[in-house]
């Protein structure tokens, strides 16, 4: 396979890390070539027949900007100015960049409002003082706020880099003679067989011509914001973040549900594929069987990265009304956020006829909004905010309501409090904002 076609496929293995469109860039002898359309990988970008050394690509899942408005909101977003030719994609969300795009408008148009095309243009103005390509990189970064995974093509030299905080996942491998990046472990493992190198936070490392030259930012903060919701939900199972296999987390945070356990339970049902592992961990220690009474509606993708207006709509499950009904059941998801589909859930197994219905959570009420990288961005919109979990429990309709505590989160991670990011659970935020205004500027979008 040649550059471009494997980005393509690592690109349709995180295709769950976005959904609203695609794009690849590719080097060729007369410069960068790039194609981004809207929809799923597969929809959006053709299997061309392109001879690469150097490729990069990116699926959308929008913090800033509008959702699927805009095609050139897509990654990779692209600059040219004579020779020089600069391609960016990145995962995550940069908390100044009103800030800085300020400072660059005497200098730059802007076509969206997104934070990738001002990190472009940043390092684009770095880049015309003269610098040299990992000085102007590096001086770019860290004048960022917020949490990113970056790949750059800048002409034929791959720049990748991770936050000091290390918000999200960054991986490569050295295969043979190519290096291999994505933004989960499991887009390398799947196509190599072998587990890849993780980024270090506040890492840089670039690539040109074969060589592999690996530098640090610079800066050393002295503590770590790993994503705890990228263990909750985000990623892959079988990717390994931080040194964690994702799906282990999930196990052992089911787990430590089942040893809050209270009730009489007869069967554990998970709601499919989000509360699955989970409903293993809880499962196995409290010894009741899993029944897969709810049947995800497939090809439906991932709700929770849709837009809001759309999610309310969609029939999401099917149910196995035969096995439900009388029974007391334990209904097992990852994390409650809006509680609309939760509520819909309870309702429809009550009305089928199951005696109990008690919810159980595999992570602490999200009370707080993310502004780093995950879309649930106002405290209204959340179903925990300003609520007892009794409340939570009335409004679901379940007949009790459980979660695990952010004590419990950290076991099961596997991390210390001042290596992860649990600001959604806590409104202890990793770095410096103004919650309020950044949540105007959400409700501006
Ligand atoms: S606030 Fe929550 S979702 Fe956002 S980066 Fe932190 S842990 Fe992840």
């Amino acid at each position: 396979m040649d550059s471009f076609s494997i980005v393509r496929f690592m690109l349709i293995q995180i295709q769950h890390r976005g959904q609203e469109g695609a794009g690849i860039a590719w080097y060729t002898s007369q410069g960068i070539k790039l194609i981004k359309n809207f929809g799923l990988v597969t929809q959006a970008i053709p299997d061309l027949n392109v001879r690469t050394s150097v490729a990069i690509g990116h699926v959308r899942y929008s913090t800033t900007g509008t959702y699927m408005k805009n095609v050139e909101e897509l990654h990779p977003m692209y600059i040219k100015d004579g020779d020089l030719e600069i391609a960016l994609a990145f995962n995550g969300t940069i908390t100044n960049y009103k800030e800085i795009r300020k400072e660059l408008s005497n200098r730059y148009m802007f076509n969206t409002d997104t934070d990738t095309e001002v990190i472009l243009k940043l390092i684009h103005s770095e880049l015309k003082r003269g610098r040299d390509v990992l000085e102007s990189v590096r001086r770019s970064l860290l004048k960022l706020s917020g949490s990113y995974s970056i790949v750059l093509m800048i002409n034929d030299r791959l720049v990748i880099a991770r936050d000091p905080l290390g918000f999200k996942p960054l991986s490569y491998a050295e295969v043979d003679s190519s290096v291999l990046v994505a933004s989960e472990s499991s887009a390398i493992s799947t196509l190599t067989g072998i587990e890849p190198r993780e980024v270090e936070p506040g890492e840089m490392i670039m690539m040109y011509r074969g060589e592999v030259e690996r530098h640090s930012l610079g800066v050393d903060i002295g503590k770590r914001a790993f994503c705890a919701f990228e263990y909750v939900y985000f990623s892959r199972p079988d990717t390994v973040f931080n040194g964690v296999t994702v799906y282990e987390a999930r196990k052992r945070m089911g787990s430590y549900l089942a040893d809050l356990e209270d009730q009489d339970i007869d069967m554990v049902v998970p709601i499919p594929e989000t509360g699955r592992i989970a409903s293993y961990g809880y499962a196995q220690k409290i010894g009741r069987p899993i029944e897969d009474a709810l049947v995800k509606v497939r090809y439906m993708g991932r709700s929770f990265i849709m837009p809001r207006e759309l999610r309310s709509l969609i029939a999401k499950f099917g149910v196995v009304r035969s096995i439900i009904k009388n029974r007391k059941i334990a209904l097992v998801d990852d994390s409650l956020v809006r509680g609309t589909t939760m509520r819909n859930i309870v309702k429809t197994l009550k009305n089928i006829g199951a005696e109990r219905v008690h919810v159980r959570i595999a992570s602490p009420p999200i009370r707080y909004p993310c502004f780093m990288g995950i879309d649930f961005p106002t405290r209204e919109e959340l179903i925990a905010y300003g609520k007892t979990i009794m409340e939570v429990c009335k409004h679901i309709c379940a007949d009790s309501l459980k979660y695990i505590c952010t004590r419990m989160l950290e076991r099961a991670i596997g991390k210390r409090d001042d290596e992860l990011c649990m600001a959604c659970f806590t409104g202890l935020y990793p770095i410096q904002m103004d919650i309020l205004e950044k949540e105007k500027e959400f409700l501006r979008r």
